[in-house]
């Protein structure tokens, strides 16, 4: 893999350890990849100080000196993308090629926020009052704690850090215990790009509770941006509310591709593969339930299942690979589940359905026919390769269908028909639509939920906004 692992905790400008560490594993193989520091509370608080401290030297650069860094800590990630690639291969679990893919998406948010930092611009306001002036400027919120998931190891991650940091904020992060490693090779090079001492600190943990506590306590903290489960985002919300802290939520999804009758269905079929199978389906904007319409379902199934029968998959190491492993048992044991809920109540795997013998986190790329309302994995996330398939007659059943779930994150649709495509985009309650497209998130534009998906959103114009407070200034006695 190249360069050692770094695996040592970041607090204040110093790589630290700690008495206990914990074992950081490759889902595909249980094989031990590195052991980092099981920090808690104290140590929490000792990030918090470093970057509360960092905060008015960042903050007083001049936008384009934050800039500078940044645009090198991009230069640095892009050149080490293989490696970092491996990394997260190692301990994510993903194909390479993906890997490799997340970390040119994770470094664009570097890049983007850099120029976007350099924009953070007030207002003016015409007066109500001939002897006074009205302006607004616009100030970092201060420090800003980040807790992440494993998913997406690097760019959940730049996605928070990138315009915190371009805002002129300092942050704490505390990345998850699955993939912990990626998130401190990230730290490393931003080191090697100047980020000055206390302005990113990253506290690993396999103890997310304690950690996560003292960082919404704490008053120092002024923001906290969360991307993770509904339930876990629900209770840092309600954790936050006793210091009144910004919050922004990235939250679940349930999303779903609905494919019209008039579609394309070779690009259906790939945009459909291609939303349900990235990351073996764990991603927030999987497509999570598919509704084809009843003139073509037939025809549909049959391609989406040869399609889906077709894909490869082993380690994320091994070339052609296409699909990896779930991230841990309690994954495996869930998408089981919710197979064998919905098979007891009439569904119909039309290839895969079970385990797969290759180690025991492997899970077969999977086509589901006859799903109704009224199974788990119509309402539940699935995050794993699982495609269900569920009928549908007209337009007003199929919006009834998309939106009958508490979430509200990503939707996909494909239709030729330009008024329809208008007309349901608007009716999905979603705060991401794909039209004729299965991909959707990229830096330059606003990624985020509505409902029960979260709150704020990440990338775009947008993505700064987040880390910015407003503050207006009333010029008197003129
Ligand atoms: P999770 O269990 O909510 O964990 C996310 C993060 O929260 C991890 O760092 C985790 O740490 C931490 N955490 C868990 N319990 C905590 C607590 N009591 N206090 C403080 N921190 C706590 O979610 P996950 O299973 O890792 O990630 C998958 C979820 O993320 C899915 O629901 C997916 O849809 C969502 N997601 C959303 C987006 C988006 O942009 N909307 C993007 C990616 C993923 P430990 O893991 O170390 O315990």
């Amino acid at each position: 893999m190249g360069a050692a692992i770094r695996s040592e905790a970041f607090i204040n400008g110093q790589w630290i350890d700690a008495a206990t560490r914990f074992d950081v594993q490759n889902p595909a193989n249980g094989d031990t990849v590195a052991a980092v520091p099981d920090l808690g509370a104290a140590e929490t608080d000792a990030a918090i100080a470093a970057a509360h401290t960092a905060g008015p030297g960042w903050s007083g650069l001049l936008a384009q000196e934050r800039a500078r860094i940044l645009e090198a800590w991009y230069g640095l990630i892009i050149g080490e993308a293989d490696r970092l690639a491996a990394l997260m291969t190692a301990e994510g679990g993903k194909p390479l090629a993906e890997a490799k893919g997340e970390i040119v998406y994770a470094a664009s948010f570097i890049k983007w926020f850099a120029e976007e930092g350099r924009r953070a611009y007030g207002r003016t306001i015409p007066t109500t009052v001939a002897t006074r002036r009205y302006v607004t400027i616009r100030q970092p919120v201060g420090v800003v704690a980040a807790i992440t998931p494993w998913n997406f190891p690097a760019a959940m991650i730049t996605r928070k850090a990138g315009p915190a940091l371009a805002a002129g904020c300092t942050m704490v992060l505390k990345p998850p215990q699955q993939t912990p490693l990626t998130a401190l090779a990230l730290a490393e090079l931003g080191v090697e790009a100047g980020l000055p001492a206390g302005v990113l600190n990253i506290v690993t943990t396999s103890k997310s509770r304690p950690v996560g506590d003292a960082l919404c306590a704490d008053p120092r903290v002024r923001k906290l941006s969360f991307t993770g489960s509904t339930a876990v985002g629900k209770m840092l919300a309600e954790k936050c509310a006793g210091t009144v802290k910004r919050i922004s939520l990235e939250l679940g999804g349930n999303a779903p591709l609905i494919v019209f009758a008039d579609a394309d269905l070779d690009l259906a079929v790939k945009g459909a593969i291609a939303s349900k199978f990235r990351n073996a389906g764990q991603t927030c904007v999987c497509a999570n339930r598919i509704l084809v319409q009843a003139d073509i379902y037939d025809e549909f199934a049959k391609r989406l299942t040869d399609a889906t029968a077709a894909l490869k998959v082993g380690p994320g190491d091994e070339a052609g690979v296409q699909i990896g492993p779930l991230i841990d048992d309690a994954a495996i044991a869930k998408v089981s589940e919710l197979v064998a809920d919905a098979r007891a109540n009439g569904a119909k795997a039309l290839t895969g359905g079970a385990k797969l013998d290759l180690g025991a986190r492997f899970y077969a790329p999977t086509v589901l026919a006859n799903v109704t309302r009224d199974m788990r994995l119509f309402r539940e996330e699935i995050f794993g390769p699982v495609a269900p398939l569920v009928k549908f007659n007209d337009d007003d059943e199929a919006v009834s269908l998309a939106n009958d779930t508490e979430y509200g994150l990503a939707g996909y649709f494909f239709t030729r028909d330009v008024n329809r495509a208008w007309k349901i985009t608007e009716r999905l309650d979603y705060g991401m639509v794909g039209v004729n497209d299965g991909i959707l998130s990229n830096e330059v534009s606003p990624f985020g939920g509505v409902k029960e998906s979260g709150l704020g959103r990440e990338g775009g114009v947008e993505g700064l906004e987040e880390f910015l407070e407003t503050k207006f200034i009333n010029f008197g006695g003129m």
